[in-house]
């Protein structure tokens, strides 16, 4: 599958706004929005310029795909079950795309970015319900228990976990930090979600 190769800081600058894609390096003086905040690009100065209607609804939209990682085909599956479920199809799409397994691995801290936590997740790492699931785009529901499988928490890269990261984790999960697991208390809702989108921007983007 195809896959996003390049300085993922420049998707960052792209968007105008952090997408916090690199862990770490994203809350410190290193990230690329505080030192560089213009577009990429040799002309990128220039390119800052008043944007059409459409433009800033494909901006919204690019933004939420890259935060989450997601390709534009499987976005737009999203959307099309958002748009069936109940409710506020702009909300909907934002809740289905946090409720992925990637992505509460990288809420719950143990993965530093989204992409870090898909690695886990495709590496066999993590256990649903106590049964490996290697598919970053499962999705999660309330009374699911989510952990690190028993061989893996043995490894280093786990042993400051059970400490604790000091990551604020969504109250929408429990963590159990001691034993690397955390259940799934509710489904998210939009208040939860921290990301700056403006989501029915990309409702009216699809609905063009
Ligand atoms: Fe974005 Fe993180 Fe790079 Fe900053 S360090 S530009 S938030 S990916």
């Amino acid at each position: 599958m195809a896959r996003y190769t390049d300085s993922v800081c420049r998707l960052c600058r792209r968007e105008g706004c952090k997408l916090f894609l690199k862990g770490d390096k994203c809350y410190g003086p290193k990230c690329a929005i505080a030192l560089r905040p213009t577009p990429p690009g040799e002309h990128g100065q220039a390119r800052q310029r008043k944007q059409s209607e459409y433009g800033l609804q494909l901006r919204e939209k690019q933004k939420a795909k890259r935060a989450y990682g997601v390709l534009e085909s499987q976005f737009h599956r999203y959307f099309e079950e958002a748009e069936r479920m109940q409710g506020i199809t702009g909300e909907n799409l934002l809740v289905l795309l946090e409720r992925r397994l990637d992505n509460v691995v990288y809420r719950l801290g143990f993965g530093a970015s989204r992409a870090q936590a898909r690695q886990l997740v495709l590496h066999g790492h993590i256990r649903v319900n106590d049964k490996k699931v290697n598919v970053p785009s499962f999705m999660v529901k309330p009374g699911d228990v989510v952990s690190v499988c028993e061989k893996s928490a043995a490894a280093d890269k786990f042993k400051a976990m059970r400490e604790g990261t000091g990551k604020v984790i969504p109250k929408w999960m429990t963590i159990d930090a001691p034993n690397l697991k955390a259940t799934i208390d509710a489904m998210p809702k939009r208040e939860d979600i921290d990301l700056t989108i403006q989501e029915s921007l990309i409702v009216e983007l699809y609905s063009r």
